[in-house]
């Protein structure tokens, strides 16, 4: 038992640092490992079939729920350093949005994802690609599909905030030898790139990776307790999606009896993160080829995307696409990346070992520089990721709290241009 713990994967999930990807089970040898949901823990885990494993490793060694060398990592799809820690190696930022009017309104910000999908599809420059949704029969169990015709491409389009059975194709890309055009959240292409780093021969079918910036994601407990607030039971519900309508989209609860209900993502989704966030160092995805995110700077139009190009192979595919070309310092006041949380990876571990249990261990880029004000900040935040069953009262005072800190010291403070 002590060697299945240390030597496999049953280590992440005794730590709660599983993401849920599924990787771990898609490149076991001897398909030792299976996957389930969990309702107790409301996501995915991974399973070791003790009297199949043979120990080998393999598993840990590409889990992003485990250490993570962001240099090492950062060298190998890049060949360098990033000049910038705060941002990785990019060529240009642009804002950016579909010129297709139905990709633009159906996408998360603007459809710039699904459209790069559909013209990478369409000029066979891939044979398929990796995307995620909802498994039509279930509304929890978020999986990878892969996806060979780009007329398929708008049913998996907006963000799903939870962990996804991400790597579930991975068995059939490999026997079938595709060139896959992959998205993903920065913690999967963590997976990923460890797989590469262990099996170099892996990244003849990953041609094209597409990063998604990432704040956070949750698990299943935050949709329960809000439909439980709202006292719907779970079994008359049909679907969730998580951004729905108008940009920036709220929350819709689909019924079985055809109601739809559209709702914030309130307080649930600020103490239900899945607790590998706390030490998420990457918000950016610096390694993707092509970095998207919402376009948060001020007076933006509804619906626009920021996109960091990171590799040339990107450029030739952006028929349908309107980019104009935006200063590293929108970036960084757009999204507060100098305030941001992903920023503060070590001193949330030290804090959590302290604490807590033994944090995984991610290792930075060189130059990230902190203050007592981020301090400070990690020791709410802290707060805020263990306080699942806080009064209502003790959790709105709190956040409330943690708002007025962030706005009046890290807000300013991440406004201060030197770039
Ligand atoms: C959990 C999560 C957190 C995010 N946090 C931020 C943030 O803090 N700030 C910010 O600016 N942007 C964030 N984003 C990115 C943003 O929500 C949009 O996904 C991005 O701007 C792309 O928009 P689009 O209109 O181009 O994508 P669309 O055309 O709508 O396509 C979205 C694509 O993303 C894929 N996808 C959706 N959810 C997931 C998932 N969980 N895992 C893997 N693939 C997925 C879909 O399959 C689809 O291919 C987050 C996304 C997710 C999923
Ligand atoms: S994070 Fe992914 S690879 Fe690691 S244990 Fe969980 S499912 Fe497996
Ligand atoms: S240690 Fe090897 S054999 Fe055992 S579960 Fe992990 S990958 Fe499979
Ligand atoms: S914050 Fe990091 S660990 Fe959490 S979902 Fe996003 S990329 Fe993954």
């Amino acid at each position: 038992m002590e060697q299945i713990l240390n030597k496999t994967i049953e280590r992440i999930k005794h730590n709660d640092y599983c993401i849920g990807c599924g990787l771990c089970k898609s490149l076991c040898p001897v398909f030792a490992i299976t996957m389930n949901f969990s309702y107790e823990k409301g996501q995915y885990l991974p399973f070791v079939n003790s009297s199949k494993c043979t120990k080998c490793g393999i598993c840990l060694a590409v889990c992003p729920g485990d250490e993570i060398n962001h240099p090492l990592l950062h060298q190998l799809v890049h060949q360098c350093q990033p000049e910038d820690p705060y941002t990785g190696s990019y060529l240009k930022i642009c804002t950016a949005h579909s010129t297709n009017k139905d990709y633009r309104e159906q996408g998360a910000s603007g459809g710039f994802v699904t459209q790069l999908l559909a013209n990478l599809l369409e000029s066979k420059a891939v044979d398929a690609v990796l995307v995620c949704g909802m498994a039509s029969d279930k509304i929890y169990e978020p999986e990878g599909y892969l996806i060979r015709d780009a007329n398929e491409l708008y049913k998996y389009q907006r963000s799903v905030y939870t962990n996804v059975f991400w790597a579930k194709p991975f068995r059939e890309i490999q026997a079938e030898r595709l060139r896959i055009a992959v998205v993903g959240l920065p913690c999967q292409l963590h997976g990923l790139m460890k797989a590469i780093n262990l099996k170099p021969e892996l990244r003849e079918y990953f041609r094209f990776t597409i990063g998604l910036f990432c704040g956070g994601s949750y698990n299943f407990q935050a949709v329960d307790k809000t439909l439980s607030d709202m006292n719907i039971p779970v079994s008359e519900v049909k679907r969730i999606d998580f951004r729905w309508g108008e940009w920036p989209g709220k929350m819709r609860i689909l019924k079985k009896d055809g109601r739809e209900i559209l709702t914030k993502r309130g307080a649930h989704f600020r103490t239900n993160y899945l607790p590998r966030c706390f030490f998420c160092f990457d918000f950016l995805a610096d390694l993707a080829d092509v970095s998207v995110g919402d376009n948060w700077i001020e007076g933006a139009e509804k619906g626009e995307n920021i996109v960091v190009f990171r590799k040339q192979k990107i450029f030739p595919y952006l028929e349908n696409i309107e980019c104009n070309d935006i200063d590293v310092g929108d970036l960084y006041e757009s999204h507060y990346l100098r305030s941001y949380r992903h920023r503060f990876t070590s001193i949330n571990r030290k804090i959590s070992n302290f604490f807590h249990s033994k944090a995984p261990n991610i290792i930075p880029y060189e130059g990230i520089k902190t203050t007592w004000k981020h301090k400070l900040y990690a020791l709410l935040e802290y707060h805020q990721f263990h306080m699942q069953d806080a009064s209502e009262t003790h959790t709105k005072l709190f956040l409330k709290l943690k708002d007025i800190y962030f706005h009046f010291v890290m807000k300013n403070e991440s406004k201060k241009r030197d770039k």
